[in-house]
């Protein structure tokens, strides 16, 4: 087995920001950027990441509104261009950009795996990863850029109907059949929250946003397109405490108070998540140190070193704080110069 210099692990904006700058310093980085099975389609961590499940990304600086189309066809290889759902004019989406980057890191000359790492061993190097495929990689220097996933609220009932009416991504799932014209609820009160009511109010007849406080996390901006939007319907003070349904899926939700504790029922074809997330870092098996919230702890300042020398971290797998797609990006960055640094340094 050939040892790799560098083995990056992900493919969200940290991973590919990771690849391009280490395919650039001629470090010829394998990127391993996780499996397409359903169980990562069920968790929301298929190959991408979390941008490849929104829409429009209003905020990666550089991609403004315009038409983006004819950029996209010149980019991207033809059967990844048209496996892409059209583009919407609106500047740049998820899954457009993510296609992107992964080109880009392409274009370097970076070695792509489609599977997941299931273990790794970073006891002594080169380091060993082995991958849900069967395979085992051997690298001088790793960089973790696995991201997170979105979070349940760990009802019996929200297992029982997750793909028939449950789901933690509106964008994945909100254009169903099942969905359309049929009141949903979203659950949350942040950005994704609201950016998920706002999506659904496309395809449904209402959305009850259910939020366990009466202010909603969620910035002015998103806010005030929650507020002037007449089909979402805000849910204050709410819990939900149970999904509701028969053998066709999901047919309502309970709700239950979090001021007086009274319960009510509400009719609804969906259930849509949206209440945080949860770093991708079981797989490590305790090997790095890692936070109170599970997230990667960075062990100096302003750089991306873990509690093991040779393995960085980058973007949301070590980030809950910022938690965007350019802090991804640009620590992916951050960990692809710490690790060309390190290398240099131990004669690599
Ligand atoms: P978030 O800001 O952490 O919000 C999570 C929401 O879920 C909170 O309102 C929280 O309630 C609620 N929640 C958490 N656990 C819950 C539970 N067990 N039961 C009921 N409610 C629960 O997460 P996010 O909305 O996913 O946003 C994450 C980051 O991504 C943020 O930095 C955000 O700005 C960014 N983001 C930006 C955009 C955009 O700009 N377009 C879109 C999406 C996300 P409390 O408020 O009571 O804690």
């Amino acid at each position: 087995m050939a040892t790799e210099k560098v083995i990056i692990i992900g493919s969200g904006p940290a991973g590919w920001a990771a690849a391009i700058y280490t395919a650039r310093a001629e470090l010829a980085p394998l990127v391993l950027e996780g499996a397409i099975t359903e169980t990562n389609r069920m968790a929301g961590t298929l190959p991408l990441g979390q941008l490849n499940l929104t829409t429009e990304v209003e905020n990666y600086p550089g991609f403004p509104a315009g038409d983006m189309a004819p950029y996209l066809d010149n980019a991207l290889p033809g059967p990844v261009r048209a496996l892409m759902p059209p583009h919407s004019h609106h500047g740049i989406s998820g899954p457009e950009l993510m296609e992107l980057m992964r080109q880009q890191a392409k274009n370097f000359g970076t070695r792509v795996v489609t599977d997941d790492v299931v273990e790794v061993d970073f006891s002594r190097r080169p380091f060993t990863l082995r991958t849900l495929g069967k395979h085992t990689y051997s690298a001088e220097a790793v960089i973790v850029a696995t991201g997170a996933r979105a979070n349940y609220l760990g009802l019996e009932s929200e297992d029982a109907y997750k793909n028939r009416g449950v789901s933690a991504c509106a964008v994945c799932d909100g254009a169903l059949p099942r969905f359309r014209n049929r009141p949903l609820v979203v659950v949350g009160g942040g950005d994704s929250a609201v950016e998920e009511a706002t999506y659904l109010s496309k395809f449904a007849s209402r959305v009850h946003l259910v939020h366990r406080r009466d202010t909603l996390r969620a910035s002015k901006i998103m806010a005030e397109r929650l507020h002037a939007n007449r089909k979402i319907k805000p849910e204050w003070n709410h819990q939900l405490t149970e999904v509701l349904g028969d053998d066709t899926g999901v047919n309502g939700v309970k709700l239950t108070s979090t001021v007086d504790g009274s319960t009510r029922q509400v009719e609804a074809a969906g259930v849509f998540l949206a209440i945080g997330h949860t770093p991708n870092t079981a797989f490590l098996g305790g090997q790095l140190e890692l936070t109170e919230k599970n997230y990667i702890r960075w062990t100096v300042p302003f750089r991306t070193n873990t509690s093991v020398e040779g393995v960085f971290a980058a973007g949301d797998v070590a980030d809950d704080y910022y938690r965007q797609a350019i802090t991804a990006a640009g620590s992916g960055c951050q960990s692809a110069l710490d690790a060309e640094r390190w290398l240099s340094h131990c004669g690599h």
